[in-house]
């Protein structure tokens, strides 16, 4: 896949600083800098020292075992919310471009008056994708922006309370017997099964109920199921008996998962131009029709997903690790109408 220029000029610093990552236990760096489009200043982060990844989604996210690239690839002015990769901050918008954004912004406060605001990742790369659409980056630059977002939702960790983060801890032994592997998404999916089957058995009773579901929906998210974690938090914001901070918590953790789904949905429409205009790179032509297979799945239509990992079984292997993968993934599919009526069943027994 093609590495955007922002990540790439944050891995060449990764190469070139390695002094700097011994010095200093964090490994972001404050640059300051100003919006293209108005020169508000502002300070954005940046990898300053790599990151290390522990593993990879079977979507391929990278897991940061620290902050995400995909997080801060894209700088976000905290006045007028203008967003962008990093190395396109760092160069002026072409004239006439510059002249038609302007018109679309309009600034009724000074910038000096406006407070810096959190932003909120789905913004950050909904305004890329503005953008860049814009500027008329092809279908296949855009898919990699919109894989990039649904990243970016996914990996974007709601702590939860220092109670909920002790009882996610203990499950996560109970869950994963495994020493030698670590895969934030088996991990996570280990963790739901797990808690969805003692929810089945009714071991569990009373105010803990809502949490432990609470907890089941927090690992699907983190586990890119945004679909099903989003069904069970709205649920739970119907009513619960959840305390006020995990009530809180659903709502950023809801606004996630549709933010994710939002953002899969472009890419796989993006990518689907891609193809059809011929820009998907010839060393990526199994992966990217795996990877819409993968979208299909999560997107929550495993027939569709099925015939994309069927098809990309019978061209070339053109990366070692993908061929186990796309094997894994059919048997998921394969599986996952049994485990849909059972979830279906439960439904109906609360
Ligand atoms: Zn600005």
């Amino acid at each position: 896949m093609r590495l955007a220029r922002g990540l790439c000029l944050a891995l060449l610093l990764a190469l070139f600083l390695p002094v700097l990552s011994l010095q200093a236990r964090s490994r972001l760096a404050d640059v300051d800098t100003r919006c293209p489009l108005f020169g508000h200043p502002f300070t954005a982060q940046a990898v300053a020292s790599g990151d290390d990844f522990a593993a990879f989604d079977s979507d391929l996210c990278r897991r940061p075992l620290d902050h995400s690239l995909y997080i801060l690839a894209v700088w976000t002015c905290p006045y007028c919310f203008f967003s962008a990769y990093q190395t396109d901050y760092l160069k002026p918008l072409p004239a006439e471009f510059r002249e038609m954004e302007l018109r679309r912004y309009t600034l009724d406060t000074a910038p000096a008056e406006i407070e810096q605001r959190e932003i909120f990742v789905g913004v950050k790369y909904h305004n890329a994708e503005t953008f860049y659409r814009k500027q008329g980056r092809d279908a296949w630059f855009l898919y990699d922006l919109m894989l990039r977002g649904t990243y970016s939702c996914r990996i974007t960790v709601v702590q939860g309370t220092a109670e909920f983060q002790s009882l996610r801890e203990q499950w996560i032994k109970q869950s994963w017997p495994h020493k030698t592997r670590f895969s934030v998404e088996e991990v996570n999916l280990a963790v739901a099964a797990r808690v969805a089957q003692e929810l089945d058995e009714g071991n569990l009773a009373g105010d803990s109920v809502d949490t432990m579901r609470y907890l089941r929906a927090d690992a699907l998210r983190r586990a890119g199921e945004h679909r099903e974690a989003a069904a069970i938090f709205e649920d739970l914001l119907k009513g619960s008996e959840l305390g006020s901070e995990l009530l809180r918590d659903a709502r950023s953790q809801l606004a996630l998962c549709i933010k994710e789904g939002d953002f899969q949905q472009k890419a796989f429409e993006y990518l689907q131009q891609a193809q059809e205009e011929g820009l998907v790179p010839a060393e990526n032509a199994t992966l990217s029709v795996y990877l819409q297979g993968e979208l299909m799945r999560r997107l929550g239509h495993p027939g569709e997903a099925r015939k994309f990992y069927r098809r990309a079984a019978e061209l070339p292997v053109q990366q070692e690790f993908l061929a186990a993968l796309i094997e894994k993934q059919l048997g998921r599919v394969d599986a996952a109408p049994a485990l849909k009526s059972k979830d279906k069943k439960k439904r109906k027994g609360r």
